[in-house]
């Protein structure tokens, strides 16, 4: 599933203005990405591809909008529009490519197919269905119930070691709640966690102040890489990325830990598949 470092690669992709947009693009020497582009007629092939309006009103709101600007919050791909805003969130296998309208067939998972008023085309695959699309007149609708970015200055050391002092839980599927901590999933959490040493069970509010500083640092570091890297192609249809050859724990079960030489091990946490090194990082009050 795309995560922070992936969704942002995608949304320096639609703005133009990261490299991989020229493999991509479809004037590859003309102007990259969709910035500025104005939506044409829109056809959904997959009605629950569009959380809100209804399919219709989705296609008819976005006819004649400009793209003002593509941001990203938490693991949402955000779209200003003269009118409206557009969010989309690509969920479990969601991907969006740009190309020209005519000189390539359509796939069988192509729900949302974006034509532009120039010869371009956006279009939104989603192998599993889960990916969803809004067309709001307030974004904060449904991006208000996120918690804070990683990377806001506001989110200090202090105001995170008090965030987790309040909370009993398991430190990694907080870590990976949307409304605690906005762009954390499995990947990036498990990696964030070995590099600070801290258990995935370790209950948050254990955490002390210097755990906490080391942990807010090594989520950070984990997402800069990812970034730097343009994500992790793996087990989801994105493919720019080379993360996935760079993971000190995710799927390294039965490999050395890159820091003690142990064996890195796997257990399931809340459903989860989850990789950590039991020397680096022992279960104090779990
Ligand atoms: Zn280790």
């Amino acid at each position: 599933m795309p995560e922070l470092p992936e969704v942002e690669t995608i949304a320096r992709f639609l703005r133009g203005t990261h490299g991989l947009a020229i493999s991509r693009s479809p004037h590859p020497n003309g102007p990259l990405g969709v910035l500025g582009r104005k939506f044409a007629d829109v056809q959904v092939t997959w009605q629950r591809s569009i959380a809100e309006p209804a399919a219709p009103a989705f296609c008819a709101r976005l006819y004649g909008q400009s793209i003002l600007e593509i941001t990203r919050r938490g693991k949402f791909l955000v779209f200003q529009l003269e009118k409206d805003w557009m969010l989309i969130h690509l969920r479990m296998s969601g991907d969006l490519r740009v190309e020209p309208r005519d000189k390539t067939t359509l796939g069988l998972h192509d729900r949302i197919i974006f034509n532009f008023a120039d010869d371009a085309r956006m279009v939104f695959n989603d192998t599993r269905k889960f990916g969803r699309a809004w067309l709001l007149k307030d974004p904060q609708q449904v991006l208000g119930t996120l918690g804070p970015e990683p990377f806001d200055p506001e989110l200090t050391a202090d105001a995170f070691h008090s965030m987790l002092h309040k909370k009993k839980r398991a430190i990694k599927p907080l870590l990976m709640d949307q409304k605690f901590l906005a762009g954390m999933g499995n990947i990036y959490t498990d990696e964030a966690l070995h590099l600070a040493r801290v258990h995935p069970l370790e209950k948050a509010s254990s955490l002390n102040y210097s755990q906490a500083e080391s942990l807010l640092r090594a989520i950070r570091e984990v997402l800069t890489e990812g970034i730097r890297r343009n994500g992790a192609s793996i087990d989801w249809a994105y493919r720019g990325g080379d993360f996935q050859n760079y993971f000190r724990v995710y799927q390294r079960n039965g490999e050395k830990c890159p820091l003690c030489g142990d064996k890195i091990e796997r257990i399931m946490v809340s459903q989860r598949g989850t990789h950590f090194c039991p020397s680096c990082q022992p279960l104090e009050k779990g």
